[in-house]
């Protein structure tokens, strides 16, 4: 399991359709609206621990 890091969600990464990368590395997403977030502001999330 991977985090989603907008909404804190737990992703299964072999299931999880929503996914993008950035800078080298894909993360994935419980849903499109907080895969928009993540590409909306990408540093303010994937900054994040
Ligand atoms: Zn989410």
């Amino acid at each position: 399991m991977v985090k989603d890091l907008v909404c804190g969600m737990d992703v299964d990464e072999k299931t999880a359709k929503n996914k993008t990368s950035y800078k080298g590395k894909i993360y994935y997403f419980c849903s499109p609206a907080c895969k928009k977030s993540f590409e909306s502001n990408p540093e303010k999330y994937a900054g994040k621990k």
